[in-house]
């Protein structure tokens, strides 16, 4: 129990360092209500602003996410169909993630240009530029995270303790010795809350 209260200290020491990285872009939250069998989303236009993004790319990939149909009326958005705020928040977060955030600098000043048939996201803070993934399965992502399991993961950043940090979902997984950037296995010792404990298993 020890070892785990210093994991757990070790970990709230590290959070800022995450929590600073993303602080620079702030995301308003979304504004939902249910409308009869509708579900508006009633500052639409005002994220999609945010995001410098198209309102119909932005509305077709929520449309795909939610698996229903909708439109635009005004600055709102309107799916047919009940959907918490929770899962719409959600879905933000991965279009900002997969269409929005550059993955070499993290800025979001950045936009999509067609190469080919490939679309790309391109930074205009750093020049980097990434294909746009291809749509994982919701099904697969989304799981909870088990004790005594073992996942592959992506470490994105090296805390100050020097831990290697990765997400999964709504879990930040903590696993010593690995490099940034680094796809690792590990297997999961300790869940709390959020935050998660893994030992190294394979480095590939
Ligand atoms: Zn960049």
């Amino acid at each position: 129990m020890k070892d785990y209260e210093a994991l757990l200290d070790r970990a709230l020491i590290q959070i800022p360092d995450i929590v600073t990285e993303k602080s620079r872009f702030v995301v308003p939250s979304p504004k939902t209500f249910s409308e009869g069998r509708t579900t508006v989303f009633d500052n639409f236009g005002d994220i999609a602003d945010v995001l410098n993004r198209d309102v119909d790319h932005f509305l077709k990939f929520l449309l795909q996410e939610l698996g229903t149909a909708g439109k635009i009326e005004g600055g709102r958005a309107i799916f047919q169909g009940k959907f918490p705020f929770e899962v719409i928040n959600s879905q933000i977060d991965d279009y900002v993630e997969e269409y929005v955030i550059c993955s070499e600098c993290g800025m979001p000043d950045t936009h999509l240009i067609k190469s080919g048939r490939i679309l790309m996201l391109k930074c205009d803070a750093c020049g980097g530029h990434r294909p746009v993934k291809k749509r994982r399965i919701r099904t697969e992502t989304k799981k909870e995270i088990q004790e005594g399991e073992i996942y592959e993961v992506r470490i994105d950043a090296i805390g100050s303790k020097g831990d290697g940090i990765a997400k999964m979902d709504k879990y930040t997984i903590f696993i010593p010795n690995v490099a940034k950037g680094s796809i690792v296995k590990a297997k999961i010792k300790k869940i709390s809350g959020t935050l998660a404990f893994a030992e190294l298993v394979e480095q590939s």
